[in-house]
């Protein structure tokens, strides 16, 4: 019997059957890891098939291949990972420009962050509702940046309703991921779009405060009108990527775009000559915050030196 894997306790795993019914199952015993360390072997959102074991059990007999999956890498030197997720379609980047104001660099992380992963990101802009003209305006901008690079853009209010349906249409089917700052309204959108998740207002935000490493695990709700939202502790986690230098910027469509024309086909964007992203940022091109994110991302400890990868 075929079925996806919607939570998961470490040793024991809910799934949902073609049916729609949820079953309680276990890993089969001599279940192959593919390849990775990881310390799940089984995650949420993984396409299993299930035997019948002794007493009637259900066991996972078989994991699909992933899409894609999000990862987490232990602070140990075991270098072991924790699948948070996998098969994810699409990642929701809620943003507010006020209460709390997101940052450019948070934006362009999580962007890059999917890119790398393959899910398709979509931009959501909620509280429409609070904003005056000069954060109108700074929206605006930042919302033609973005659809400019081919990003799809939404403006909602979770308060007022306005743009929701255009929300729910584009969850509608898939495996959804909310990602955003704690405050900004992840949960009290997936209330508006659909009562029947009762989230507590705060909870996805609460719940990663409390969390540890080891024992947080991510749960996948279906959604009334079809599709799944990932609940994850580890939200906050999908800004960390595991990226080689030279790849960083593969993940910023407008930048690698241009990276043919570069004189070096590993150049780095930064002090190579012949650069043609640094001419096009020099010219208003790219825009200015993009290549200050990737210059971030590019700098930051999370990156792999190249030579450290197995
Ligand atoms: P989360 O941490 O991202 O899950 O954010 P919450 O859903 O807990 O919302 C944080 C706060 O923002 C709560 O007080 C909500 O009532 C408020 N909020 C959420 N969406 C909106 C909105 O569209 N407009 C306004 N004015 N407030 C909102
Ligand atoms: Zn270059």
């Amino acid at each position: 019997m075929k079925g996806v894997v919607i939570k998961s306790t470490g040793s024991q795993y809910w799934v949902r059957n073609e049916k729609g019914e949820k079953l309680v199952a276990r890993a089969r015993g001599n279940l192959r890891l593919q390849g990775r360390k990881t310390t799940n072997p089984i995650s949420v959102g993984d396409r299993v098939v299930l035997i019948k074991g002794h007493d009637e059990v259900w066991l996972i007999n078989t994991i699909e291949e992933r899409d894609n999956y999000l990862i987490r890498r232990s602070v140990n030197l075991s270098r072991q990972e924790h699948i948070i997720a996998s098969n994810i379609d699409r990642v929701f980047v809620v943003i507010t420009i006020s209460s709390p104001r997101t940052s450019m660099g948070f934006i362009d992380r999580v962007l890059c962050t999917a890119e790398a992963y393959k899910i398709e990101p979509v931009l959501v802009f909620n509280k429409m509702d609070l904003y005056d003209t000069d954060d109108t305006e700074y929206l605006n901008a930042i919302a033609f940046l973005y659809q400019n690079i081919g990003y799809k853009i939404l403006k909602v209010s979770a308060v007022t309703g306005s743009g929701l349906n255009d929300l729910k249409q584009e969850m509608k089917d898939r495996t959804c991921l909310f990602a955003g700052h704690s405050g900004v309204g992840k949960s009290s959108l997936l209330n508006a779009i659909d009562p029947t998740l009762k989230l507590r207002v705060g909870e996805i935000s609460e719940a990663h405060r409390k969390g540890t490493h080891t024992t947080t695990f991510a749960e996948m709700h279906e959604l009334s009108f079809g599709g799944f939202i990932v609940d994850t502790p580890g939200i906050k986690e999908f800004g960390v990527i595991d990226l080689e230098k030279h790849e960083v910027s593969h993940y910023f469509p407008e930048m690698f775009a241009l990276l043919p024309n570069c004189r070096f086909n590993n150049c780095l964007h930064q002090n190579e000559p012949g650069c043609a992203v640094r001419k096009a940022v020099d010219e208003h091109r790219i825009a200015s915050s993009r290549y200050t994110s990737y210059l971030g991302i590019l700098n930051s400890e999370d990156l792999l030196e190249d030579w450290e990868k197995d």
